[in-house]
């Protein structure tokens, strides 16, 4: 393998709160080791593109508390081809680049990791989204920041979910995968959490309600996206003519879980992670992703990553069930 000189950073996938601080602890670990640094716009998308530029210190400084990412990100057709791939290494190989830094969920790295099987350029993955639902690493960039964002608004749902009985079911992000709500519906005491990794989620919402009924008083429901028994909007038209007696409403947060200033625990990690990537490439690893393990810097295979499915933990969801309102509803 070609001594790695220079490097590319690029972001992919759905943003997250905290990708900024990635791309300026890889950029400053490269420079400070002695590398050159290249950002690559639009992740994917920018590589077949030759949308790069050269990143010094200074490209990256304020920059640490902004949402988002300001390489910017993009979902690449192009880069599921071969013609994309091959096209992209050609212009990495213009600009010399001789390894890659992506920040990214697992798309992203099932890409790497084809790339990086057909052309001779190691890859290093970030786990950057804020579902964390990859496998190998407790922590991904951005869930933290969409969590405390997540609590925030449910405290203010809240506010006017008891003024007016009501009962709210408000649905967070996370496609196949409730860490986003089992974690703030914990935070946020939530009288019922509805994840995708559980059955009958419908059963268990009638069976609350059908006690609440008793004592006419607002609840919130914290809902997961992806549920196999229906969206949210379906799922409380299906509850409404059974509990003719509350008042439901549905709040889908959306959008407003990716933005924001990430929190000081996703600066750090994104940080951490960052540098760690560099460290990586320099003992000439290639196709690992970057990990947290019980708060120590893991390195994970990166087919690993995007073969193996990440569990949600059992105790939480044992823990919701403990200190829920009428106790277990299993
Ligand atoms: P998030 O979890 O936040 O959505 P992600 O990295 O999983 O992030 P995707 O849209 O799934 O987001 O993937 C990002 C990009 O990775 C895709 O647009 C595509 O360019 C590339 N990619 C994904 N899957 C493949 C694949 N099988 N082969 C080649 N490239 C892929």
């Amino acid at each position: 393998m070609a001594k790695i000189n220079r490097i590319g950073v690029l972001t992919s996938g759905g943003d997250a709160p905290g990708m900024n601080a990635a791309i300026r602890a890889v950029t400053r670990a490269g420079i400070n080791n002695n590398l050159e640094v290249f950002g690559i716009m639009r992740g994917y998308e920018g590589m077949i593109e030759g949308d790069i530029i050269p990143m010094n210190s200074e490209t990256v400084s304020g920059i640490i508390q902004k949402g988002g990412t300001f390489l910017l990100t993009a979902r690449s057709n192009r880069f599921r081809e071969y013609e994309g791939r091959k096209e992209a290494y050609e212009q990495l190989k213009r600009f010399g680049i001789n390894a890659v830094v992506v920040i990214g969920g697992d798309g992203s790295f099932t890409g790497a990791n084809i790339m990086s099987s057909e052309f001779d350029i190691p890859f290093i993955g970030i786990p950057g989204t804020i579902d964390n639902d990859l496998f190998g690493t407790d922590y991904t960039i951005g869930f933290d920041t969409a969590l405390n964002t997540v609590v925030d608004a449910v405290d203010k749902i809240r506010d006017t979910a008891s003024s007016h009985n009501r009962i709210f079911f408000v649905e967070v992000m996370g496609r196949e995968a409730g860490f986003v709500a089992i974690n703030s519906g914990i935070a946020c005491g939530a009288e019922i959490i509805m994840i995708p990794e559980e059955k009958n989620q419908i059963e268990k919402a009638r069976r609350f309600l059908a006690e609440r009924a008793r004592k006419n008083k607002s609840s919130i429901i914290l809902v997961a996206e992806g549920l196999e028994e229906g969206s949210t909007m379906e799922i409380t038209e299906i509850l409404k003519p059974e509990f003719p007696q509350f008042d439901m409403r549905v709040s889908i947060l959306g959008h407003i879980q990716r933005g924001g200033s990430p929190s000081a625990k996703d600066r750090v990690i994104a940080s951490r992670m960052g540098a760690a990537a560099v460290e990586a490439l320099l003992d000439n690893q290639k196709c690992i992703m970057i990990g947290l393990v019980n708060d120590e810097i893991v390195q994970v295979p990166l087919n690993k990553t995007v073969k193996m499915h990440k569990a949600i933990d059992e105790a939480l969801i044992n823990l919701a069930e403990d200190i829920a309102t009428f106790g277990p509803q299993k």
